[in-house]
């Protein structure tokens, strides 16, 4: 199964700045700033990693075909409409299918197994987003065949990924 993050829009696409998480951000400059605002139905992982940043201009939206993200105004002298929040805390916000979309349902299946946790896989508030790939998220903690297959992933996607996670290994220790 492909990643849910694997794809998405070029690195054109500017990231813009994270505000801090301690209020809501103001404009303090003569220039109109905006805040994006991704979809929390169904986000992709290149749109989520950018929810609640600001950039200096537009965002140049849509990012991809079918995407939902927003951006909202904020004026000179203005103050953000939204806080910004930490991964864990926006990833308990959206729906089971969106949580599925965005760490990939193998992922899904070794978070409730406990072989990993949530914040390992999609992040903190000191690292931002990561959303790992299900095959870094093998490697990162070294997990076993026998212990994929106890948490449900099929065997052809447990044999793939510890194969891949070790040969991956090799290369980068
Ligand atoms: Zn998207």
């Amino acid at each position: 199964m492909m990643d849910a993050h694997a794809h998405g829009p070029g690195p054109e696409i500017p990231a813009g700045f994270e505000p801090p998480r301690s209020g809501r951000w103001r404009n303090t400059t003569r220039a109109t700033h905006y805040q994006l605002v991704s979809s929390l139905r169904k986000p992709c992982g290149f749109c989520i990693r950018r929810h609640g940043r600001i950039l200096e201009r537009p965002w140049p939206l849509p990012f991809h075909p079918n995407c939902q993200c927003d951006q909202l105004a904020i004026l000179p002298d203005w103050e953000a409409p939204m806080v910004y929040r930490t991964p864990s805390e926006i990833f308990r916000e959206v729906g089971p299918d969106a949580q599925a979309n965005l760490v990939g349902t193998d992922n899904l299946r070794i978070i409730r197994a406990g072989l990993v946790d949530l914040s390992e896989v999609i992040g903190t508030a000191d690292t931002g987003w990561l959303l790992l790939a299900f095959t870094e998220t093998v490697r990162r903690r070294k997990l076993t065949v026998p212990q994929l297959l106890a948490a449900g992933v099929d065997r052809a996607t447990a044999d793939r990924a510890v194969s891949m996670a070790k040969r991956m290994s090799n290369r980068q220790p």
